[in-house]
């Protein structure tokens, strides 16, 4: 076993439940799992992950990511630090301080600019990589620098230029893959208490009225495309309250996935299959997804580009045109590489098509992703008809 050594790392769990790490409340397992609260041996554990050739995830309150795989291989780790501290008018955060309880605590300091954290249920780490933003205000607005750890266990001191950021997007996302966040320092303004406190109360207020924050989703399942919102859109193509198992488009917001109890990954990749799949039908738009999938996901329903060291992710977006099949039973097929999602509907749900029948599919290393070889793919009487 080549990660056996994982085992032995101090507070390692093996084949840990990934559901209750997840604010989805959805998940497979991982291999190993390791909550940290203290992140000072975590660049050696880093540089040996990446000597020995161990795919690794860190993930803060994971408010962003849908877990789809069976068992995730090599080592997740949560990281919960928290520390904060305030100098002058800079403000400086480790990966794992929630992003309320940093607008409520710099509040109560005088400290103004971070209120839209209010809205964003995540961490530190996370908001950074995915230039998190609420209500007109983002973390790029106020960043100023990021500590970071390389694959080779080096610690570095990121510019806000240096990231890159830009609309739920960053260089930690596509060329600094695999780094990790360790603190975030940003600047702020001064300001009474009690009117920041004000703002923070508009911003849960606004939350509360837009958004399905009583039931458990992933926040925006797509990202807005360029002018328009993408709630907007899947409004538009009647998708409000669409259920397939317990994973429905909320009646609230249309660009919410929740969960209403036993919602399954597959529910949720269906469910965005079909609302990314009528967006296109209709406006000829490709709604790119916000949320992170990790493990088992069609081509073309993440985000394009490998954002961690996990073999999951398709290397690219242009793989991504996915088109509907005349067949009843082959739903959406990309178009380059054949690979891809296959439902059927069946007494009213959809669900990933059987091998047996239909495609020989091909399970990949570790159980990550499914891919149908271009053979049997051609010599299918259904499902060719769209490579
Ligand atoms: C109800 C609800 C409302 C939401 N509203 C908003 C909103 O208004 N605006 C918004 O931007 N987002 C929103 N979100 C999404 C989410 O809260 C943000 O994207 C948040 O920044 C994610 O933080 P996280 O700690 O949960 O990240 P996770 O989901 O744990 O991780 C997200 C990504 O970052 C990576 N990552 C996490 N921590 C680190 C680290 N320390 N170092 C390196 N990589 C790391 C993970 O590998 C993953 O790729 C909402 C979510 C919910 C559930």
């Amino acid at each position: 076993m080549p990660d056996a050594w994982l085992a032995a790392v101090p507070g390692a769990r093996e084949h840990e439940p990934l559901g209750p790490h997840s604010w989805y409340g959805i998940g497979g397992r991982a291999r190993y799992f390791l909550a940290l609260d203290d992140d000072a041996g975590l660049a050696a554990l880093i540089a040996r992950l990446t000597r020995e050739g161990a795919p690794y995830l860190v993930i803060g309150a994971a408010t962003n990511t849908l877990f789809a795989a069976e068992e995730l291989p090599g080592l997740t780790i949560k990281l919960g630090t928290a520390r904060l501290a305030v100098d002058g008018s800079r403000v400086t955060a480790s990966a794992g301080y929630l992003m309320p309880k940093l607008a409520a605590d710099t509040a109560k300091k005088g400290r103004t600019g971070l209120e839209f954290g209010a809205g964003v249920p995540g961490m530190v780490g996370g908001s950074v990589v995915g230039n998190a933003g609420a209500f007109g205000r983002e973390v790029k607005d106020g960043l100023v620098s990021t500590d970071v750890i390389d694959p080779q266990g080096q610690v570095h001191t990121l510019s806000a230029a240096d990231c890159r950021l830009a609309y739920r997007d960053s260089i930690l996302k596509s060329e600094k893959a695999g780094w990790v966040v360790l603190s975030a320092t940003f600047e702020t303004g001064e300001d009474d208490p009690s009117r920041i406190r004000d703002r923070i109360k508009e911003v849960q207020r606004h939350r509360r009225q837009t958004q399905p924050i009583e039931k458990r989703s992933l926040g925006s399942t797509f990202k807005n495309p360029p002018g328009d919102a993408a709630g907007r859109l899947i409004d538009a193509c009647g998708l409000k309250g669409r259920r397939l198992g317990d994973a429905q488009i909320s009646e609230k917001h249309a660009n919410f996935i929740v969960n209403l109890g036993g919602a399954t990954a597959d529910d949720v990749l269906a469910l965005m299959a079909e609302m990314r799949n009528r967006v296109f039908e209709r406006f000829g738009i490709e709604l790119e997804p916000e949320i992170r999938v990790i493990g088992r996901a069609p081509r073309g329903l993440v985000d394009g580009r490998r954002s961690t060291r996990f073999p999951s992710c398709p290397p690219s977006r242009s793989s991504a045109r996915w088109i509907p099949s005349a067949s009843s039973r082959c739903r959406f097929i990309s178009t380059r590489t054949g690979a891809g999602w296959w439902a059927h509907r069946s007494r009213g749900w959809w669900a990933r098509m059987p091998p047996a029948n239909t495609c020989t599919f091909r399970r990949t290393r570790r159980n990550i992703r499914w891919c149908p070889p271009r053979t049997a793919l051609a010599s299918h009487p259904r499902c060719h008809r769209s490579t």
